[in-house]
């Protein structure tokens, strides 16, 4: 049976337990299996890190919501990430990432990757004649971020799809900021994508935790030829966690979205307020795309203070809904100074961002409060 998408984010995978009925995936909190004879399994399990029946009900449920055949789950983004670097490249070979990737992918590729013999190019995805150029004889993967962190610019997934095609290259697309909910990048050509489930996923700011998504037969082996080799895997809970949060997905997600909306309205008429970053906003460079590639355009705002870095400083400290944390994704409203906090390793690189760059995650609570917060605090700059 094709569902929808609320349908298929509260059961793909979330059958009740053969064995008691409980309609919630047990937490199968064991690190080995009984076997009834000499390598005899009962079904299929031996040893936790290889496959635990939790991680298999959330592997599944990932799969259905990005449209794939293949879901591999792990204990962080970046463990997702790394696992899928390996997979995909040997020393000597090139990797193409945006310029402004996430600032943990830079320096895993720019330092752990770099050690092992793997070159990078960084560019902005937004430019295609850019892409093409960056791509080389010895790259083998092309890594899209669309809505990025924190510049919220818009890469056109399809068309990168083509130009990786052509160049018989591997689309790889983070897909944490928008979420499966707004965006399915397979959908639009891309071979394989990526989650930090610590996100808008688990979407409780109460787990950190990874995935890897394709439909990619021989892809999928591999990772779990890797899962397993490396180990980087999450705990039955830690599953049992990201799979109730995205059982809410759909609903969270549109009321991120509205409450984004009316944060955008608000801050763009501020004095206070040089710029706003959206990708729903009309004025944004990549407006169309994302009317294209997105249902609606998420719940990050960045914006921009007139006052610089002084006043994007005082406005984080200002602020008492919005909580001042890294991050992003959960319930709760967060704020935040990037070029101080989740941007700092980015100082003095291609990647750095500036100073009066202050970053928003909108989270569920009454849009009314978060609107008053936003305007109280900057009253006081
Ligand atoms: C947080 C994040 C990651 C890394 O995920 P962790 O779960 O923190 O390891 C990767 N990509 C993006 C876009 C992220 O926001």
């Amino acid at each position: 049976m094709v569902t929808g998408f609320a349908t298929r984010a509260i059961h793909s995978g979330q059958e009740p337990d053969p064995l008691t009925g409980s309609v919630v995936v047990p937490v199968h909190a064991t690190s080995t299996f009984a076997q009834d004879g000499v390598g005899n399994l009962r079904s299929g399990y031996e040893y936790a890190r290889t496959g635990n029946p939790t991680r298999t009900a959330l592997e599944a449920q990932l799969a259905a919501l990005e449209g794939a055949r293949f879901c591999r789950a792990f204990a962080s983004g970046m463990a997702a990430e790394d696992t899928l670097f390996r997979a995909l490249l040997r020393p000597d070979d090139h990797v193409v990432i945006p310029i402004d990737a996430y600032g943990g992918t830079f320096r895993l590729v720019s330092t752990v990757l770099a050690d092992w013999g793997v070159r990078f190019s960084a560019v902005d995805l937004s430019d295609l004649d850019a892409v093409r150029a960056a791509i080389l004889p010895e790259t083998k993967l092309l890594w899209c971020e669309t809505p990025t962190n924190p510049l919220l610019s818009i890469a056109d997934v399809s068309a990168l799809a083509s130009i990786a095609d052509e160049a018989g290259v591997r689309l790889a697309v983070d897909n944490t900021f928008a979420s499966p909910y707004l965006q399915q990048p397979l959908s639009l050509g891309a071979s394989v994508v990526v989650h930090s489930t610590t996100k808008y996923l688990g979407g409780h700011s109460d787990v950190v935790g990874g995935a890897v998504v394709t439909s990619d037969e021989e892809l999928a082996a591999d990772l779990a030829r890797l899962q397993n080799g490396m180990g980087a895997v999450p705990s039955p809970f830690d599953c049992f966690l990201t799979s109730r949060g995205i059982k809410t997905l759909a609903v969270r997600m549109e009321r991120h979205c509205d409450n984004a909306e009316r944060v955008v309205e608000a801050l763009e008429s501020h004095s206070a307020v040089s710029s706003v970053l959206y990708p729903g906003l009309p004025a944004h460079a990549n407006h169309e795309v994302a009317a294209k590639q997105m249902r609606r355009f998420g719940g990050m705002v960045s914006v921009r203070l007139a006052g610089g870095e002084e006043a994007a400083r005082a406005l984080c400290a200002a602020t008492k809904v919005f909580i001042l944390a890294e991050s992003l994704g959960g319930v709760e409203s967060l704020i935040e100074h990037p070029g101080a906090m989740t941007h700092a390793s980015t100082v003095g690189s291609p990647l750095e961002v500036s100073a009066d760059l202050v970053r928003l995650s909108v989270g569920i609570e009454d849009g009314d409060d978060l609107v008053e917060d936003l305007l109280q605090a900057l009253a006081t700059l």
